[in-house]
């Protein structure tokens, strides 16, 4: 994979530099090549097959923006974005396997990760382990910081004892960042983020959800019973886990706005083909007028979609607030992800509802964009805190 330049500010947004075309065009290829051929049965079966994964290594898009020194591609999180957003153009649950892989656990680690923690754990993390992270709970989800997982100091580790629901990855993973309380007399200021390999004893993985879309992508519920943490495994400040949750988050949003814009455009590409292949009235029934301006409309929307999810990530990456931009274009893209799978469903006909075309996938699997990291609701309040200058 080659280095990352950031394009400079004067180019338009879509307009990639040489890196980051000839990135995209290799991941694409992947893509289709890789990835298509398993993706109706990998939906079946609701996996990704291991050696799909170990390709995804090979290919150097585990760790976008892992140093060079630990393996890794060193790219910027541009880079990131635009391999989840060809991803799913293809698939869904890859994308977000690799997405919470870079924009969550890797991120989190760049930001927070002490020296011998990333010496540890990048080099793994971008050859062949897989992670997840690990903060919502059954009864702490759009409320996170009420989370009831707690830290015990036992001296030279903690001990963990809690559960943990919807975690994505959690079926593959082998590192998971899992955000616990070490004082729930101090609230949300005894949150701590650890990070827990899946061997430590006390750490088991539980049941793996039977989900609407995004089937091959594993989320499962975490049981961690006395479960023995190494301090030195303490990801950042002790009680300051609730910053480390806040911050991946808003940056990981921006991640999950290019799956919605890979999924729309992914739907959008099979729905323009049909239109144009699909004959009544004796002609395709892309000349019908109400169809071309359908199919304008959807255009629209990812473009969009698309250009706010791409600033949101070049604001970040030039170290610009980015914060109600990445709210924002998750909030956009995934309510354009909804409307476009749904009329290409529409524009299939009887075919669209079948299980036998690939649309109705893309609808099932743009569901969860309005659902993790953060409800539309909650980006709405994001949006508002952002816009009326509230602090908290
Ligand atoms: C497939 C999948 C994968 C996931 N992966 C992960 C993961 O890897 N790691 C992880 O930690 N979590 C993960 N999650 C959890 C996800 O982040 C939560 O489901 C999400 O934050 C919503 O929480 P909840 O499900 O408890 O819903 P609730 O918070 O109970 O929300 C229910 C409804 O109430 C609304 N609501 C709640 N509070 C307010 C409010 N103050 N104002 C207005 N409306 C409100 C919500 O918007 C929503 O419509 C995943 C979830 C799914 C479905």
């Amino acid at each position: 994979m080659p280095d990352a330049a950031i394009a400079p500010r004067s180019l338009p947004l879509t307009d990639l530099s040489e890196d980051e075309r000839m990135f995209r065009d290799q991941v694409r290829q992947f893509a289709e090549d890789r990835i298509r051929p398993l993706v109706a049965k990998m939906d079946d079966e609701a996996r990704i097959p291991r050696e799909l994964i170990d390709a995804c290594f090979e290919l150097g898009i585990m760790g976008i923006e892992i140093p060079e020194e630990h393996g890794g591609a060193a790219a910027t999180f541009f880079m990131a974005v635009l391999v989840v957003e060809e991803l799913a153009r293809v698939d869904a649950s890859v994308a977000v396997l690799v997405d919470v892989q870079n924009t969550l656990v890797n991120n989190a680690l760049l930001r927070w990760g002490t020296e011998p923690q990333r010496a540890r754990y990048f080099p793994k993390l971008a050859s062949s382990w897989v992670g997840a992270y690990a903060l919502s709970e059954a009864g702490s989800g759009s409320d996170a910081f009420a989370l009831a997982c707690r830290a015990l100091d036992r001296g030279d580790h903690y001990e963990l004892n809690g559960r943990k629901l919807w975690i994505t990855n959690a079926g593959e993973a082998e590192l998971f960042i899992v955000l616990a309380n070490v004082d729930p007399s101090k609230g949300y200021k005894g949150i701590t983020a650890f990070l827990v390999e899946r061997s430590f004893p006390g750490f088991a993985v539980g049941k793996k959800e039977n989900k609407l879309g995004i089937r091959a992508s594993s989320t499962c519920e975490l049981i961690l019973e006395s479960c023995r943490v190494p301090k030195e495994n303490v990801l950042g400040e002790v009680g300051k886990g609730y910053r480390i949750a806040i911050e991946t988050l808003n940056e990981g949003r921006i991640g999950i706005g290019a799956q919605m814009v890979g999924v729309a455009q992914g739907s959008f590409e099979h729905g323009l083909r049909y239109a144009q292949e699909r004959q009544q009235f004796g002609r395709p029934i892309a000349e019908f007028q109400a169809v071309q301006f359908l199919l304008a409309e959807l255009a629209t929307e990812i473009e969009a979609s698309r250009l706010l999810t791409y600033n949101a990530a070049r604001l970040r990456d030039v170290g610009s607030p980015f914060i109600k931009e990445a709210a924002i274009a998750k909030l956009f893209a995934s309510r354009a992800a909804e409307h476009v799978t749904s009329k290409v469903v529409e524009i299939y006909g009887g075919y669209g509802f079948t299980r036998e075309y690939p649309v109705e996938k893309y609808y099932r699997d743009q569901k969860v964009g309005q659902i993790y990291e953060g409800t539309s609701h909650m980006q709405l309040a994001v949006i508002a805190k952002q816009i009326l200058g509230k602090r908290g």
